[in-house]
């Protein structure tokens, strides 16, 4: 379809633009839009009328019944106009001027937006959790973001039909205080702001919240447990340092020899992963089950992405995480021939790992801090 060239102001003036001589009419104002132009016109005594100039391909598309008169190029309408205003005669002078100046108007090939190929979007950017709620494999998200991205977010998922409720807490070091659950049923984002926000009552009942929440949002019951554990050796002082220990030895006590790259939640921090909760075991089940509906969803969509999840990884009990590249050690181990820090402030435990063997266990005996090396294929 073609659009209004932006060089034509002066042909669509001269177009619209009526004979002093004898006037009855007159042009109070134009805009010209993508594809079509609208002016108005004034008439002595003050009767009024909006006219639009189309391209003729567009004729077709103009009600019946409204006032237009044809030149070779354009069509004449008037959307709306004063009542007792006089037309004809308006329509007829409109008609010769767009007539004498229609040859020098210029319509253009709009400018294509070409859209970007989803497979060669950056990984970190795809909507995992959004991809697997739309696909009905996930039951429910909780997004987290500023107030102001709210109600934005709020109308993506009205528009596709989701049921939407929006919670603001005091949570959230960096500001980040909304919380938008979504779900296919009312009673669902319900029940999950709910859960969300009993979280702030004392213990025990957060915990009780907790848990219900990570049911709601399709969590195994028993890596939701497990989390629940992990919280149990927060020590209350630093609430920054209590994460880091929690987040450690949940991995920790998760450990398996080789496991599944689908579970892989050690690259979370980088936006990388399929399911937003740490398996109670790296080789649980039900965990694998709720991975395996998402990774496929993903996989449709940016084919490729699992292949990411593969590699080892390390962690410390400060929570510094470092992608590995091992090669055959001693004793049936394996030896860090390559340490990349992933996170901010890992580059230390990066350096430290250099070198170093690892154990059948995934264990570090060279280094003194707590540490694991995972592998995921
Ligand atoms: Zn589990």
């Amino acid at each position: 379809v073609a659009v209004i060239a932006p060089d034509n102001d002066a042909t669509i003036s001269a177009m619209l633009r009526l004979p002093k001589q004898g006037a009855s009419w007159w042009l109070e104002q134009w805009q010209a839009r993508e594809r079509w132009i609208d002016a108005r016109y004034r008439a002595l005594g003050g009767a009024w009328a909006i006219v639009r100039l189309l391209g003729r391909d567009e004729a077709r598309r103009v009600p019946a019944q409204l006032p237009t008169r044809a030149t070779p190029r354009f069509v004449i309408v008037v959307l709306r106009h004063a009542r007792g205003a006089e037309l004809e005669p308006l329509l007829d002078r409109i008609a010769a001027t767009v007539q004498a100046h229609e040859q020098r108007f210029r319509w253009a090939e709009p400018k294509s937006s070409p859209k970007p190929d989803p497979t060669r979007l950056d990984p970190r950017s795809v909507p995992v959790e959004r991809l697997a709620v739309k696909a009905g494999v996930k039951p429910a998200l909780r997004i987290r973001l500023y107030q102001w991205e709210a109600p934005y977010e709020v109308g993506l998922w009205l528009r596709e039909g989701f049921a939407v409720t929006a919670v603001e807490t005091d949570a959230g070091a960096d500001g980040a205080r909304t919380y938008v659950m979504v779900a296919r049923t009312r009673a669902h984002v319900d029940a999950l702001a709910d859960a969300e926000l009993r979280q702030f009552l004392p213990m025990p009942a957060q915990l009780d919240a907790l848990r219900e929440c990570g049911e709601l949002l399709g969590y195994p019951p028993c890596c939701v447990e497990a989390f629940v554990r992990s919280t149990e050796l927060e020590e209350g002082r630093d609430a920054e340092l209590d994460s880091r220990r929690c987040n450690f030895h949940r991995l920790d006590a998760a450990w398996v020899p080789l496991a599944d790259a689908r579970l892989n939640t050690l690259r979370q921090h980088e936006s990388l992963g399929l399911i937003s909760f740490d398996p109670c075991s790296f080789a649980c089940p039900a965990a694998l089950a709720a991975a395996e509906g998402i990774a496929e969803v993903v996989e449709a969509a940016h084919p490729g992405y699992v292949e990411l999840l593969r590699g080892s990884f390390a962690i410390n009990h400060d929570d510094d995480r470092v992608a590995l590249e091992l090669e055959p050690g001693p004793a049936g181990g394996a030896r860090v021939r390559a340490a990349t820090a992933t996170r901010a402030n890992a580059e230390g435990f990066a350096a430290r790992l250099l070198g170093c063997c690892v154990d059948e266990d995934g264990r570090v005996p060279e280094l003194d801090e707590p540490c694991r090396v995972f592998r995921f294929a």
